[in-house]
């Protein structure tokens, strides 16, 4: 019995991660922080494809107008977009999040599930989407992989694959269980403001030492 040793792989990203948990503040989601479902769930929404920043100024008017489920089933998606119009995407949204929660209301007395199953059966919400619910809201253990996570875990070479399902199943290897909660904001934080898609700012990087992929640096340039 007994507990098996972290591979090498596992001890270098454990010691990125710390690194990077010491560098950080939160992301949108973590800010929001837990025990608030349905304003996590409501600000996961809006967030696709949208700077948290812009998100961040419309989540308290919509909360504030429709506080829960059963309020915000009975909105217009009309009256929503009004809300919501500084959001990409604003239409499809709107009636997104009226449809969400009318099935919360119907199906889960309109309460959010704190069950990755259960929240991916709601329309729109993708696993990552799911994993930031039960991650942030109720904290709880999962690994939401977006693009960021996808991207960075494989410049830091913990995994090589296509795709973030692949990345998903590939990091549950190497990221110690106690850490997957973690990763989702400490990977997107790193990939907003350091090792962006475009441009890794690789010299000003705190875990430039571990990561293959690192440039040299042009410092002062973007
Ligand atoms: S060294 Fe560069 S590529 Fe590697 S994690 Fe840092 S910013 Fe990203």
């Amino acid at each position: 019995m007994g507990m098996m040793s972290p591979s090498p792989a596992s001890r270098k990203a454990v010691r990125v991660l710390t690194q990077l948990s010491e560098h950080q503040g939160k992301t949108m989601l973590a800010r929001i922080g837990r025990g608030r479902p349905f304003r996590t769930l409501v600000a996961t929404i809006l967030s696709a494809r949208v700077r948290d920043q812009v998100t961040e100024t419309v989540v308290p008017e919509v909360m504030r107008r429709w506080p829960n489920a059963k309020s915000l089933a009975r909105a217009r998606p009309k009256t929503v977009e009004k809300v919501i119009r500084k959001i990409g995407l604003y239409r499809i949204k709107s009636r997104r999040l009226v449809e969400v929660a009318g099935i919360l209301v119907r199906d889960h007395q309109g309460r959010v599930p704190d069950d990755l199953d259960e929240l991916v059966k709601l329309p729109g919400v993708g696993r990552k989407t799911a994993g930031c619910v039960v991650v942030y809201a109720f904290g709880g253990i999962a690994l939401p992989v977006d693009t960021h996570v996808h991207r960075i875990s494989n410049r830091l070479g913990w995994v090589k694959t296509k795709n973030p399902k692949a990345t998903e199943t590939a990091l549950y290897q190497v990221i110690p269980k106690k850490w997957w909660s973690r990763v989702n904001d400490l990977l997107v934080n790193h990939g907003k403001t350091v090792c962006k898609p475009q441009n890794p700012q690789c010299s000003h990087c705190p875990v430039a030492r571990d990561c293959p992929s690192r440039k040299a640096g042009k410092a002062g340039k973007e």
